[in-house]
């Protein structure tokens, strides 16, 4: 299996609800940063992870290699809905997307091992009929089902397809430490108290998508928890600071943070935004990617 990592091109967020999450609007895009899981059936019922890590870990981050992971998870749960307790397999990850860089890696790999496991097992589910499993997973994991360009609302789990025209070129800088979510959206709380009921997709946003217009949507890319992952993180506007002096066409925090992401003109233009991130030592590690890819799929 194959899956992408994920940006949030916008990313409106709410007024924390009673259930604890917040609401969400956003409009996500799957880019070509791709983890692979290989997955093999066992006879026994056990359920068992391997992880490869390629890319360097964040200080302070770890990744589970038993029940918690969750590619693991994710398979405990299809089993569940199939109902076959025997049902069991063996779950290598190469992880190549950023750890806690607010890139989706974990629901990613949920996503894949979902589809993978299905598929292995003879489920016969649809992709519509993983949906809600993958929303029990996480907020992130249902739009990895399916890849592109989709909206997000509710808490982030409910996708629907957004008109959407060309390709676009990244750069990525990742942090030497990561952020935790929780962390960022409690800082959000307490700089938001206000924040609405009902967060929006801007307008513009959705324009430059449907014209296939990179200035635009370098202009349109915003980020609600900026300000709470700057306050946690305040390095992360120097390297904001050094894409958007090199020229990138918009600069932003990926969901949560800390990776930064950057809009670039062209595939020369991102080879030189990502020089000039390195050269500055702004990050951890510079990545050049492409957008939109396809989610979770069979390789
Ligand atoms: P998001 O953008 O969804 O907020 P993230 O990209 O910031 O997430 P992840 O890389 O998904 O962060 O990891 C979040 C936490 O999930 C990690 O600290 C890790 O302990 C845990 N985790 C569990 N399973 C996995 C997995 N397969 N891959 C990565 N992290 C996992």
């Amino acid at each position: 299996m194959s899956v992408p990592a994920k940006i949030n091109l916008c990313l409106g967020v709410g007024r924390v609800r009673p259930d604890g999450f917040h609401p969400l609007a956003t409009v996500y895009q799957a880019v070509d940063l791709h983890d692979e899981l290989r997955i093999s059936s066992r006879e026994d019922g056990e359920l068992t992870v391997a992880m490869h890590t390629e890319v360097e870990l964040p200080e302070g981050s770890t990744v589970p290699e038993g029940d918690d992971n969750l590619a693991v998870r994710a398979a405990r749960l299809l089993r569940e809905r199939l109902g076959d307790p025997g049902l069991g397999a063996d779950i290598a990850i190469r992880k190549v997307i950023p750890v806690a860089g607010g890139m989706a890696g974990g629901s990613a790999d949920a996503a894949a091992a979902l589809v993978g496991c299905n598929e292995l097992w003879g489920g016969g589910l649809s992709r519509a009929d993983l949906e809600p499993l993958a929303a029990e997973l996480g907020s992130d994991v249902p739009f990895l089902l399916h890849g592109g360009n989709a909206i997000g609302g509710g808490r982030g789990e409910t996708v629907s397809p957004v008109l959407a025209r060309g390709g676009y070129h990244w750069v990525f800088a990742t942090a030497t430490e990561g952020l935790s979510t929780a962390a960022v959206y409690a800082e959000f709380d307490r700089l938001h108290p206000d924040a609405p009921a009902e967060p929006e997709v801007p307008d513009a946003l959705l324009n430059a998508l449907r014209a296939g217009d990179a200035h635009a949507l370098g202009q349109a890319l915003s980020n609600d928890l900026t300000e709470a992952s700057l306050s946690l993180r305040p390095e992360l506007a120097d390297t904001l600071e050094v894409g958007l002096q090199a020229g990138a066409l918009g600069a932003i925090v990926s969901g949560s943070g800390p990776t930064t992401v950057f809009l670039a003109a062209s595939e020369q233009h991102a080879l030189d935004l990502a020089m000039a991130l390195t050269s500055a030592a702004a990050a951890a590690d510079v990545i050049q990617s492409r957008g939109p890819v396809s989610g979770a799929r069979l390789v």
